[in-house]
């Protein structure tokens, strides 16, 4: 039983993990020399409903990616402005965790493989084909390509190539699985009704900041630096695809947090306008390196799916992360990569897939967020455990605890303890 998962970020690595545990035989293929895509610049987890999240999909025995998180997390229980209980993975050591855990459990990784063909039957897919060449026949599929870039997306909607961790000059392009089937995606869009969302938040280089910033970075995971009068950021919150940050405190203060690198939550500082305040005097962007003129476009290729994540128009295809919907966040995207590889199996042993119950926070999240996404306006909204509108839905609904046992009690209420890690063959 082959599994294909395309893309190796946070979506990718949880749905490889997961068609393992549940029988697979899983390949895994990502376009750069990293796993992790998008996730390699955040870190930011556990933070407000995510936390109830993530201990759902550890008590559902998807806890591994989880786990590594928290070991190499630089920063637990933090509070920042709107932001309760968070915890900040190092971006800097993650991704080797991750690839040995993959390796480990048998998973065959392949770097450096764009993938950019498919070869089909009718609506079946039967092998890919990337760059190199090499082709990866399958029993079922998994599209974890993401939504980010590429170049001439950033150019269009954008304020051109960024130079973010996507590094599509070195390893080309993104390209979807999904797409390539012929299945017609859908955009997200701005309030304006522009295609997308830029991304928000930037990392300064730690060693260009005042020796009393970074000392208190370090010391405490966050620094909050009230702006100078003639700085007023309130008119770009809205344009950040994490909108979750779309605060006040973020257009007043320069809110950095320690994730490895120094994480700038507020987006599009020009440089120059960083350099006026006080112990940013010879401050320099890390990520992107362009940071100050913008950052990457996200949410151009959101694959249709339903609550299993098959995605509809193909027969054996399945999606995750931000290709499965208006999502934002590593948890977000490791809950849906679950389902995603867990379902994949179910397909080609012909199970009844998987849903996850509206009782949980993850099954209500993803029936909320494809509802919503088929209303007006519902696809100016992006969706996040951690804020915005579907938090609040969360506490509304008494889905939000940081209660571990009453999480354990509700996940086996609904008979789902160790479903992911367990082996349907
Ligand atoms: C700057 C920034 C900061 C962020 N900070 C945080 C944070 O602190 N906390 C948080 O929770 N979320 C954060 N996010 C959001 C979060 O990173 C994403 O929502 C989530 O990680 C998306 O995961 P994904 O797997 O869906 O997609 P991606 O991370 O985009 O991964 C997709 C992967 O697919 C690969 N790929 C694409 N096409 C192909 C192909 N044809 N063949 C092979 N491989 C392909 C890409 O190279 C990439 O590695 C941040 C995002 C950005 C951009």
């Amino acid at each position: 039983m082959k599994v294909v998962v395309v893309g190796g970020g946070w979506s990718g690595c949880a749905a490889a993990l997961a068609a393992k545990k549940a029988g697979g035989d899983v390949v895994l293929l990502e376009r750069t020399d990293l796993l992790l895509g998008t996730g390699l610049v955040g870190g930011i987890f556990r933070n407000n409903g995510r936390y109830t999240a993530a201990q759902e999909a550890i008590e559902m025995g998807g806890g591994d990616l989880f786990d590594i998180m928290d070991e190499v997390s630089r920063h637990k229980s933090l509070n920042f402005p709107g932001h309760n209980h968070a915890s900040l993975y190092d971006v800097n050591k993650i991704e080797p965790y991750v690839r040995t855990l993959l390796e480990r459990n048998g998973i065959e990784v392949n770097l450096m493989n764009r993938m950019v063909r498919v070869k089909k039957y009718a609506k079946t897919i039967l092998a890919i084909i990337t760059d190199k060449e090499n082709e990866f026949a399958g029993d079922v599929f998994i599209d974890a390509t993401g939504t980010a870039g590429p170049m001439g997306n950033c150019l269009k909607y954008g304020n051109g190539c960024c130079m973010c961790v996507l590094r599509c000059p070195s390893f080309g392009p993104r390209i979807s699985l999904t797409a390539k089937m012929d299945i017609k995606e859908t955009m997200g869009q701005r309030d304006d009704g522009t295609p997308g969302a830029m991304s928000g938040a930037c990392k300064l280089n730690k060693a260009t900041l005042s020796p009393q910033i970074l000392e208190k970075l370090e010391r405490d995971g966050v620094v909050v630096v009230p702006l100078p009068e003639k700085i007023d950021k309130s008119s770009v919150l809205g344009k950040k695809a994490c909108t979750q940050y779309a605060l006040a405190d973020y257009a007043r203060n320069i809110i950095l947090l320690d994730t490895g690198h120094a994480k700038l939550m507020t987006p599009y500082f020009s440089l120059n306008d960083l350099r006026n305040i006080p112990g940013f005097e010879n401050v320099r962007y890390e990520d992107p390196y362009s940071g100050g003129n913008g950052n990457s476009i996200r949410y151009l290729g959101i694959a249709p799916s339903d609550d299993s994540l098959k995605v509809l128009g193909a027969d054996n295809l399945f999606c995750c992360g931000e290709k499965a919907g208006l999502l934002v966040g590593h948890t977000e995207a490791i809950i849906s990569g679950l389902l995603a590889g867990h379902n994949a199996v179910r397909h080609v042993l012909d199970m009844q897939y998987l849903q996850l119950p509206t009782k949980l926070a993850c099954g209500d999240f993803l029936e909320y967020m494809h509802g919503q996404m088929i209303k007006p306006n519902g696809l100016k909204v992006r969706y996040s455990f951690s804020g915005s509108t579907y938090f609040e839905r969360m506490k509304q609904l008494g889905l939000y605890t940081t209660h571990n046992e009453e999480i354990k009690s509700r996940v086996a209420a609904c008979n789902l303890s160790n479903i992911y890690s367990t082996c349907l063959v």
